[in-house]
């Protein structure tokens, strides 16, 4: 493939250019979320600009434009992720509630003879909804184990599936480690034993390309701010046959087919799950960032990722008193660690000092925090706009803060 030309993809991100600090800003947090490309920028301000209107009500010509953004913004997400329908795509404000939509659905469906089986390296986003779940419905949560170097143990997976697992939620790769798991051939287990399959694709659909009907899953979740689009979207993925029916999750307006006071039918998916007016503009944006990758192309941005990472390698391969948590093969470029006699977050704010902008805590995984007994980590995770100069900026920084502590 063509190599990408980074300086000049990074001329097309704004928030890259500018310093923090006095010195030139090494964004480094793109896990948490990710900058934006001027061409959704200006994707969105033309909408507001030219187009903007109430969707699905058309009786004038800016409604039939809203509409027609909106609902092209749908099939290219169908597209992204390689649907067959745009009944399977759902718009939702992000990741977290997409799972939380899917997981309404199984209030009626799990008893006490049931289990859902998800994973020691899930977001709370991944865990806490379920964990509701089964203390609603007497159901049983059970975790699959994380190896040292940071991989789903897969004895624990296979140990832990049986007839009895409902549900089997799963993230593709982790938020914290990096881990890319094998879910095509989890997911494909799990549907041999009977469950539904839930795939959390937050942290993947920034790195790789995603395909649903590969993956084989029942539902799958993204947020578009991790993605390069705007924040306030994302999407639930549901196979066709099970979402017509699936339980509605919020009610009132758009989401409708009839309403008297004696009862009320829903619209087919993916309407009956959209209630109210929805994030038009937003949904515009996200389409722009899709085809923002799509220009770029998959293979490349991938390849900038791989050099990306080698250069940390490099550097972590001997990097005295730097810890690194999760060192699989196998995972995209964030790298989460503890500095000996450094609390993460002072390296956070001094790295920050130094404009580069890292994250520090827990990541919104506690319970992989306790799996490596360890507090919280410092989190370095980069996007394909990052440089090599960059990852030496950021290794530089820690020799820096070691060099001030150790005086
Ligand atoms: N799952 C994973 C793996 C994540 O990394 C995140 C965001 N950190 C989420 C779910 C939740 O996404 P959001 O906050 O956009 O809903």
């Amino acid at each position: 493939p063509q190599a990408l030309d980074i300086e000049q993809v990074r001329r097309d991100f704004p928030a890259l250019n500018q310093s923090v600090n006095g010195k030139p800003l090494v964004y480094l947090d793109n896990a948490a979320s990710a900058q934006k490309p001027q061409a959704v920028l200006d994707a969105m301000d033309q909408y507001y600009r030219e187009s903007h209107s109430n969707v699905h009500r058309g009786a004038h010509t800016l409604g039939d434009r809203a509409t027609m953004a909106f609902e092209g913004a749908r099939d290219t997400v169908r597209g992204f992720l390689n649907a067959n329908s745009i009944s399977e795509i759902v718009w939702v404000r992000g990741a977290t509630e997409g799972i939380n939509l899917i997981a309404n659905g199984f209030y009626d469906r799990l008893g006490p003879e049931d289990e859902i089986l998800i994973s020691h390296m899930e977001h709370h986003a991944n865990i806490v909804p379920w964990q509701m779940l089964a203390q609603k419905t007497g159901a049983t949560l059970k975790v699959i184990a994380v190896t040292d170097e940071g991989e789903l143990d897969q004895d624990s997976f296979r140990e832990q599936l049986s007839e009895r697992t409902a549900v089997f939620a799963i993230t593709q790769v982790s938020n914290t480690l990096g881990t890319i798991n094998p879910v095509t051939e989890m997911v494909a287990a799990a549907k041999e034993a009977g469950a539904f399959t839930v795939v959390d694709g937050a942290q993947a659909v920034p790195h790789m390309s995603v395909d649903v009907q590969a993956l084989g899953c029942d539902f799958l979740v993204f947020s578009s701010h991790k993605v390069f689009g705007p924040t306030g979207i994302g999407v639930v993925y549901g196979r066709e046959e099970l979402m017509h029916e699936w339980p509605v999750y919020q009610t009132g307006g758009e989401m409708i087919h009839r309403v008297s006071f004696e009862g009320t039918s829903f619209q087919n998916s993916p309407y009956r799950f959209e209630a109210g007016t929805p994030a038009i503009a937003e949904a515009v944006g996200l389409g722009e960032a899709i085809r923002y990758l799509d220009g770029l192309g998959r293979d490349a941005i991938e390849a900038a990722e791989k050099t990306l990472q080698q250069r940390v390698n490099e550097w972590t391969a001997d990097f005295p008193g730097l810890h690194p948590i999760g060192t699989s093969s196998n995972k995209v470029p964030v790298l989460s660690f503890t500095l000996d006699g450094l609390h993460p977050s002072d390296v956070g704010t001094l790295l920050d000092q130094q404009g580069v902008a890292i994250r520090t805590g827990h990541h919104c995984t506690m319970p992989l925090m306790e799996r490596f007994g360890v507090p919280g980590t410092a989190r370095a995770s980069f996007a394909f706009y990052n440089t090599v100069e960059e990852v030496d900026t950021f290794f530089q920084g820690l020799q820096k803060i070691q060099r001030l502590f150790a005086e």
